[in-house]
């Protein structure tokens, strides 16, 4: 392997968890599990990390990232276990032969306290055959600090945390960093991005400089790949785009200001989907949504980073467990969710960043599961929708439902958009130049 150029991988053809080099307790439990084949992303990354590789890892979100860096990872710490004789939150010190309290082993770093939440109960899940030899955490902010802490007692072999809470917990003297061997970002583009930039920067520097670093994410903006070159060694670069990419179906309906609403009642109504998310850009905007569906008769939740985290967290498992059937959120539910089997996500709003776009749609047809991503756009998003189009190399037919179709302005199913002519006087109706297109009820059967 040359140094100066990234490691070539050759593509994975493996078909079972067996030929990728996984151990026995994992595949038993594999089994229980009914992954009966690894996705693309696990075949292409498990024997990498085994070898001890750095990586950038791009996979769409959906496609069995966490399994695909929890499953490796478990089988190293289980090794090193074997090795030292000893759970790594149990290691004795070389300098001092005092056994250390608090190390952690593998480190992964998430965005939100949800997906913080639903790494570690995966990585539990994968890691049951180890019969608790294998300690995992998850600290993220939102709840009380002691109950972390007393959770890190000890330490941890594997800790996924919100890198603010990490922070805290570390200044509390609650964990030390010294001894990680293994760095996981997952959506690395998010945890590169403004907001935790400097939280990573303090993280990163105490960290040792040897260690294996891996990064996951859905998407790869340049600002970050650059950032991403200076923090790993050499790393194998893996980009796939999900087999499953077709069960997602992506549509995009306009109409007019003013009747966003309607038009999304509408749709709940018609169609009658067992759960739906929809996205807006606000807080605020989420409370207000979820009052005018009420009037039109449809209970929604809410979710947003106001709500207490007691309250994200049971709304969450309410919609999870198929309680609550509309969810309305603003981006923080836009990362890493896994929610099973979800008929249809919305942008009501358009996100800000087209890369948001990707992580909304991604909520929906995961894992292979037939998926609905519907996109309500009026005259004021058309520019956007276009430029969230063009950076994900997308274009869909603008589409119009019966007894919606816009005034505003004339589209054409190309995507280009024109500005109505100025009525003039007294003309009564404007007049559409041309017919778009109506077949927004022509849907997926089974969603
Ligand atoms: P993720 O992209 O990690 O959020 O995973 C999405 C969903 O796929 C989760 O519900 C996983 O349990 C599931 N999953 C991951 N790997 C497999 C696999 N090899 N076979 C079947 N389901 C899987």
């Amino acid at each position: 392997m040359s140094n100066d150029t990234n490691p070539v991988i050759t593509i994975n053809t493996a078909t079972n968890f067996l030929e990728l080099g996984l151990i026995s307790p994992l595949l038993g439990r594999l089994t229980e599990l009914n992954y009966e084949h690894p996705t693309p992303i696990q075949a292409q990354v498990i024997p990498s990390i085994l070898d001890g590789q750095d990586l950038i890892a791009g996979a769409n979100t959906g496609s069995g990232k966490t399994a695909a860096f929890a499953l490796p990872l478990l089988q190293k710490i289980h090794k090193l276990q074997l090795q030292q004789q000893l759970p790594a939150y149990k290691k004795v010190s070389k300098n001092t032969n005092q056994v250390r309290s608090n190390d952690v082993t593998g480190l992964i770093l998430v965005p939100t306290r949800e997906l913080a939440k639903q790494v570690a109960d995966s990585i539990k899940s994968y890691a049951v055959h180890f019969n608790g030899a294998i300690k995992t955490v998850a600290v993220f902010g939102g709840v009380s600090a002691n109950t972390q802490m007393l959770a890190l007692r000890g330490g941890a072999d594997i800790l996924v945390a919100t890198p603010g809470r990490l922070l805290d917990l570390i200044s509390s003297n609650a964990l030390k960093l010294d001894n990680v061997q293994c760095l996981i970002l997952d959506e690395a583009d998010r945890m590169l991005s403004l907001g935790f930039t400097e939280e990573l920067e303090k993280i990163l520097a105490l960290l040792p400089k040897t260690k294996q670093t891996l990064l996951f994410s859905a998407t790869f903006p340049d600002q970050v790949t650059s950032l991403t070159k200076t923090l790993l060694n050499n790393p194998a670069e893996i980009q796939l785009q999900s087999a499953d990419a077709s069960t997602l179906v992506q549509r995009v309906f306009t109409v007019d200001k003013g009747q966003k609403t309607a038009l999304l009642a509408h749709l709940i109504k018609q169609h009658q989907w067992q759960q739906s998310l929809i996205f807006v850009n606000a807080k605020n905007a989420c409370n207000h949504l979820a009052d005018k569906l009420a009037k039109r008769g449809i209970k929604a939740e809410v979710f947003h980073g106001d709500k207490g985290q007691g309250a994200r967290t049971r709304v969450l498992k309410a919609f999870k467990d198929g309680e609550v059937q509309v969810l309305i959120a603003t981006d923080i539910a836009a990362r890493g969710l896994d929610i099973e089997k979800l008929p249809v996500v919305i942008n009501f709003d358009l996100p800000r960043s087209p890369s948001d776009y990707m992580h909304r749609i991604g909520r929906s047809g995961r894992a292979g599961e037939i998926g609905l991503a519907l996109s309500i756009i009026d005259h004021d998003d058309y520019h956007h929708f276009n430029v969230i189009e063009k950076k994900n190399k997308l274009r869909l037919d603008r589409e119009q439902v019966a007894g919606f179709e816009t005034t505003e302005f004339i589209n054409n199913v190309f995507g280009s958009a024109e500005k109505p002519k100025a009525k003039p006087a007294g003309t009564g109706k404007k007049k559409r130049k041309k017919e778009p297109q109506i077949n927004a009820d022509i849907w997926l059967g089974n969603v």
